[in-house]
Formats: C-alpha cells, sequence, structure tokens
C-alpha cells in the first residue's frame, strides 16, 4: 500500500538506515573498505554514531552512507529520503529554493542535495534501446542560451540535447551535445540503440547516414508538414522533449551548461519511470537509491562557488 511521505523511513533516521541498509546491501553488511562480507559487527550504544559497523578483517568502521551520494553529508538520512521522495514524485522537478523551504534546510544544502541526487538517477551502461526490432525516436532539440553565445538564427546560441525514445518500452535517453551535428551523434546513436532498432527521425540531414547502420530507417517529412505515416512518427520523442522544457522553464530557469547533463539525467529517469511505464512514486524511489552507490560527488564536482 501507498503511505507516501507517511512511510517511518522519512521520519525516523533509524528507520531510514534500515530502508538504505536493505537495498544497498540485499545480502547483508558489506565493507566498503576492503569489500569483506565476513566478521562484521553492529556497533551498539548509546554514543555510537547511527547505523555503525566494524569490519574485523581490516579492522576499520564504516556505515552504509560510506561510497553513496549521503558520503561527508552532515544531513539526516530520513532528510535525504524526503528530498529524494520528492525529486522522484514531482512530474516537473522541484526547486532547490522549493526543497529548502520543504525540508528546513538552507538553500546551499538544498542545492547540494539535488544534484547528488540527479547523480543519482544517472542510469549508465544501460542495455541498447530497439533490442527487440521495436521503433526508437531519435531527434534533437535546443534550450537555453550559451554562456557568452551572441543570439544568432534559431539556436546557434542554444545548447543542444540529443533524445532517444525506445517505444514498446516507454524509456528515454537525453544526452547534451556541443552541436547536434552527425558527427556529434553518431557515436550516441551507436551505442544506444540495437542494430535491430527501427530508426525513427525527421528528414534531417544528421540522420542519413547513420540511419544506414540499422534494419530501419524511416523518417517523416517535417517541412512538408508530415508528421505521421503509418507508425513512423518522432512524436513520442518531441512528447518527452516537450515535458523537459516545461520544466526547465518553470523550475530551473537559469541552467549552466556545466549543469545541464544532470538534469537531463533528472528528467530521463522520471520518464523513464513515469506511471504510464507502470512505476507508482514508490518504485520510483527504490530505483532511485539502488542508483547511490558509487555516485558520490563532491562539492567542488558539483560545480559549487561557495
Ligand atoms: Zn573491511
Amino acid at each position: 500500500m501507498a503511505q507516501g511521505l507517511s512511510a517511518p523511513h522519512f521520519h525516523s533516521e533509524e528507520e531510514a538506515f534500515a530502508y538504505v541498509e536493505a537495498r544497498v546491501w540485499p545480502n547483508g553488511p558489506v565493507c566498503p573498505h576492503c569489500g569483506g562480507v565476513e566478521r562484521i559487527s553492529k556497533m551498539q550504544g548509546s554514543s555510537t554514531r547511527m547505523g555503525l559497523y566494524k569490519c574485523y578483517q581490516c579492522r576499520k568502521p564504516f556505515t552504509v552512507r560510506m561510497g553513496t551520494i549521503f558520503e561527508s553529508s552532515k544531513v539526516r538520512l530520513n532528510i535525504w529520503l524526503q528530498a529524494m521522495y520528492l525529486i522522484a514524485g514531482s512530474k516537473k522537478g522541484i526547486s532547490s529554493n522549493q526543497l529548502a523551504r520543504t525540508l528546513g534546510l538552507t538553500v546551499k544544502t538544498a542545492w547540494f542535495l539535488s544534484h547528488r541526487i540527479r547523480e543519482a538517477m544517472r542510469e549508465g551502461g544501460l542495455a541498447p534501446f530497439g533490442q527487440d526490432g521495436g521503433a526508437v525516436e531519435v531527434d534533437e532539440t535546443y534550450i537555453g542560451r550559451k554562456k557568452g553565445k551572441p543570439i544568432k538564427g534559431a539556436y546557434h546560441h542554444k545548447m543542444a540535447v540529443l533524445g532517444l525514445v525506445d517505444r514498446n518500452s516507454g524509456r528515454a535517453r537525453l544526452f547534451h551535445v556541443e552541436q547536434a551535428s552527425g558527427r556529434n551523434i553518431q557515436p550516441i546513436v551507436l551505442e544506444n540503440l540495437s542494430r535491430e532498432a527501427r530508426l525513427m527521425t525527421d528528414e534531417s540531414m544528421i540522420y542519413r547516414r547513420i540511419g544506414r547502420e540499422f534494419a530501419e530507417h524511416s523518417a517523416v517529412h517535417h517541412y512538408e508538414k508530415e508528421y505521421v505515416r503509418g507508425d513512423v512518427t518522432t512524436n513520442t520523442v518531441e512528447g518527452a522533449f516537450s515535458i523537459f522544457k516545461r520544466g526547465m522553464r518553470g523550475v530551473y530557469q537559469h541552467c549552466a551548461e556545466r549543469h545541464l547533463h544532470r538534469y537531463l539525467a533528472e528528467f530521463e529517469f522520471r520518464y523513464s519511470h513515469r506511471h504510464a511505464t507502470g512505476c507508482n512514486d514508490e518504485d520510483r524511489a527504490g530505483k532511485m537509491l539502488r542508483g547511490i552507490v558509487g555516485k558520490r560527488l563532491t562539492y567542488q564536482q558539483a560545480g559549487a562557488r561557495a
């Protein structure tokens, strides 16, 4: 049953530890120092730090926060889980200001939490789209403004994003590209699409050459106002772009180019795990938790200046 934010792991730090441990260590605690799984004891006692274990193989202490996005943060674990739930559950995203107000954090801390959480939402190294011989829609779009670039033409001064949607699974992948050119998009398309895929694009020249690599390449002719021909269309990927743009406009007004990939990861995650794909808020938060390991991000890396 969905409990929403009333679930105990959002309110008690002890419950939060139990919740995270069960997901990060499904087969029992693992020492992050030596990788040991045996002779590990939970440290007890009132003066002991919450969730502390000791590994008697390397004799070092550790908690489940080590080696994850939660490492070296003073924010209580149940507050982290609340932040993750809020970010995963809001369709268009949530600003650091809003998050700070809701959770009683400073804006700086809320900003840091959201960037780390976005990092947990980044799903690298997944199977290519279209392995079942299904349709994969690929399209490019332009958003925001590049720093120091004069406004010229329709998108010379904007940041380019390449989008891929696997129509059968309903999943999306979004990539920041320096420029939407054939040369830039080819490696991304080759890496993320199975050769069995039916590639669907518009008539743009940038897809011509790469199209020959796949089982089929069909293009709709947007210049001739053709948007759907049989099952050939790019309407799904364009729909994903429009959700992303609405969010960027409303919530993340001034996105620096160096942070764009994190915002893309956040939207990609939410889109790929939306209700239409059979995912609810709980599932989404659980999936996110599995992405927290090995995604440590220091303040410096997150691009903070203060
Ligand atoms: Zn150890």
